[in-house]
């Protein structure tokens, strides 16, 4: 153990009235840690105003949409945009630096916690209305700009004034869609705004200090990019066998109940990774069962420890456990801590020291060289949250698509927002990249002519920047780059048929005709016909020549759904369906081949591969073994440990295995043409 973090809600401990400071015993920790030879990481207590700030001064609480006031009695109950606030945040984190700025034992600081959990970064109170006029009126000028960039003659609604306008209540029927993506970002901009107010504060007290913030998993409302420009290292919360039950498009399989998807916890470690391109903390790493979840099942025989190396692998420096002992009192007392109620080591503690001594064996590993990035915008997720058009439309989950494409097979991938620079990737993916403007199709035109390789998902280039139709067909500006536009595009329920055809292939008539499973995955075995969901789009190609065609008897029979087109010295595809698992992997297979990247052989669900350095990390989500047959047994480095009878080893002839919930590392490059198998 190197690092211990404390009090981020300890503000009515340290400050029990107003002006009486109480940090003997934060003194006493803070000195233990050192004495022990590790380092501290303190929090500003922000997240858990007291209960006599809140009665001084009311007007820092947050209200819902309807006015509901957020009250005291549990935490995140103040509003990011409160002046009051403000004032307060200053006067404690003064308080608290000024006492540890000497401190030779408090390494940094982690601003807040889990900024927005609980659905807290939209407020609708009145100190948030008039925030969210100033943020208007310097983004538009003068009003008469904003009504034009909405389009707000549509049912009545054009402003007269900033003084107008509104945080968007309670309304009969929907609100305008440009109105509440303005109001998505103007609250994403105000937490970034509040986490600098702190940044500044604390950077002024020590600059030596590094300064974090704990994220959250999957999280929808804050753009932990914008966020992070104000951070040295980027933290996050993972709770993997919470995270498959309360945001989770699917219904969570026995193994991911024990142990969590590999690619849904995956997809977070590389965004926070990706948000500064560099190694990012676990800073609360699930110890067991937790407190939050519908349901709270014992994790796997050795799942802390495999969420450790699946951390690891994907480029964190650091996974801190939550929490040390499990807490005697208040709302967390059915969250498992390293300790028991009694102090007694529980599962968890003995998976930490497993991962620990695992660590101890590894070189420095670097940080990780991702070769594909994949496209992740805040904007396009809350203007397609807002018109998602189709009851099982769920970004994140498309974009899980054509991530867990790449990750099954064995390739790095950096998550990154369409500003990001694409230079240096060998293949961009891009899901879902709803709004367009014309620099960005500038861009991604470049990236391509210049060698890249581009896959596109469908609904992108719908929506200009203000969230509105253009006057020509989608993709808009990207439909040079594209070679094709879309002439029609339906959402579909699922007894609709969902299949489509490749036509450069071997073109029989193979398949029995049913409709894919409800999983996407085709119930006939046919290497040209594929399964997709939800949503479709009829592709009319120009200079792109169509790969695959829909292979149903409806309207949309035999018309163009995949194209691909080439750019100057590189490819773009264009995928017009929210793909299956089997589509997905062949257009990532393709994409990979084009753009020269090494992969694995299609891995199986639940089992990640990831290298990192000179290091191959394999980590097994599932509760059956998973053998390596491509393995060299010399190559292990960390074997499976002690998790049961099919450890990581070499074994005589018998391949290096990897046990259920298990995880090894092996000092190679191994992923180009690796297999795993399931025992
Ligand atoms: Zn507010």
């Amino acid at each position: 153990m190197e690092y211990v973090r404390m009090a981020e809600f300890s503000w009515s401990v340290l400050e029990p009235e107003r002006g009486e400071f109480r940090f003997e015993w934060l003194d006493e920790a803070v000195e233990l840690v050192g004495d022990h030879g590790m380092q501290a990481v303190l929090c500003t207590p922000t997240a858990t105003p007291p209960k006599w700030l809140v009665d001084e001064r009311p007007e820092i609480r947050q209200e819902g949409p309807d006015g509901t006031v957020r009250e005291h009695g549990s935490r995140r109950h103040y509003c990011f945009n409160s002046p009051a606030y403000r004032e307060e945040t200053e006067r404690i984190v003064r308080a608290v630096t000024e006492r540890y700025a000497d401190s030779p034992h408090v390494a940094g600081w982690q601003t807040d916690n889990e900024f927005g959990c609980h659905r807290t970064v939209r407020c609708y109170c009145d100190d948030c209305a008039a925030a969210f006029r100033e943020w208007l009126r310097d983004r538009h000028g003068d009003v008469e700009t904003l009504n034009e960039a909405w389009g707000n003659r549509f049912w009545s609604q054009a402003y007269d004034s900033f003084e107008a306008v509104d945080p968007p209540g309670p309304t009969p029927a929907e609100h305008h869609p440009s109105r509440l993506l303005e109001y998505a970002r103007f609250a994403s901009d105000s937490v970034v705004a509040y986490n600098r107010f702190q940044a500044d504060l604390l950077r002024e007290a020590n600059p030596d200090w590094f300064l974090t913030h704990n994220f959250m998993g999957r999280f929808p409302t804050l753009d932990a990019f914008d966020v992070s420009t104000d951070l040295d290292v980027v933290s996050w919360d993972s709770y993997p066998t919470g995270f498959v039950q309360d945001r989770y498009a699917g219904e969570a399989s026995p193994d991911q109940l024990r142990a969590g998807d590999p690619d849904q916890v995956g997809m977070d470690h590389d965004l926070y990774r990706s948000a500064l391109d560099r190694p990012f903390w676990v800073m609360e790493q699930q110890p067991g069962d937790v407190n939050w979840p519908p349901h709270c099942p014992q994790p796997g025989e050795g799942a802390m420890r495999l969420w450790a190396h699946h951390a690891t692998a994907h480029g964190a420096d650091a996974v801190l456990y939550f929490r040390w002992r499990r807490c005697l009192e208040g709302q967390e007392q059915y969250h498992a801590g390293l300790r028991r109620a009694d102090g007694s080591p529980d599962r968890g503690y003995h998976d930490a020291v497993s991962a620990a001594a695992d660590f101890a064996a590894l070189d420095d590993v670097g940080h990780v060289d991702a070769p594909v990035a994949v496209l992740f915008d805040y904007d396009a997720l809350w203007a397609l949250d807002v018109q998602p058009h189709a009851p099982d439309f769920d970004y994140w989950a498309l974009q899980e698509a054509f991530y867990g494409a790449l990750r099954g097979r064995g390739v790095q991938v950096d998550v990154i927002p369409p500003d990001a620079d694409l230079d240096g990737y060998a293949a961009v993916v891009a899901p879902a990249l709803h709004l367009v403007t014309e620099n960005l199709a500038d861009r991604l035109t470049d990236y391509v002519a210049s060698g890249g390789s581009l896959l596109f998902g469908p609904r992108t280039g719908v929506k200009d920047r203000h969230n509105k139709l253009r006057p020509a067909l989608q993709p808009g500006p990207l439909t040079d780059l594209v070679g094709a536009a879309v002439d029609q595009h339906e959402s579909l329920p699922r007894r609709l048929e969902t299949r489509v055809r490749r036509v450069d292939g071997t073109d029989d008539a193979g398949g029995d005709g049913s409709a894919p499973d409800a999983d996407g995955t085709s119930p006939f075995v046919d290497p040209d016909r594929f399964g997709f969901r939800t949503w479709a789009e009829w592709l009319v190609p120009d200079d792109a020549v169509a790969r695959f065609v829909y292979d149903t008897d409806g309207v949309e029979a035999d018309r163009p759904a995949v194209v691909e087109n080439a750019v100057g010295d590189g490819r773009v595809v264009y995928c017009g369906v929210w793909p299956a698992a089997d589509l997905a992997d062949d257009l990532v297979v393709d994409l990979l081949a084009s753009a020269g990247v090494p992969h694995s052989a299609r891995l199986p669900d639940g089992v990640d591969v990831a290298e990192r350095g000179g290091y191959t990390w394999v980590t097994n989500f599932t509760s059956d073994a998973v053998r390596l047959p491509t393995v060299d047994p010399d190559a292990v480095v960390v074997a499976d440990g002690d998790q049961g009878p099919d450890e990581a080893t070499s074994n005589g002839d018998q391949p290096v295995t990897v046990g259920p919930f298990g995880a090894a590392v092996f000092g190679d490059h191994l992923v180009d043409g690796l297999v795993a198998e399931k025992n």
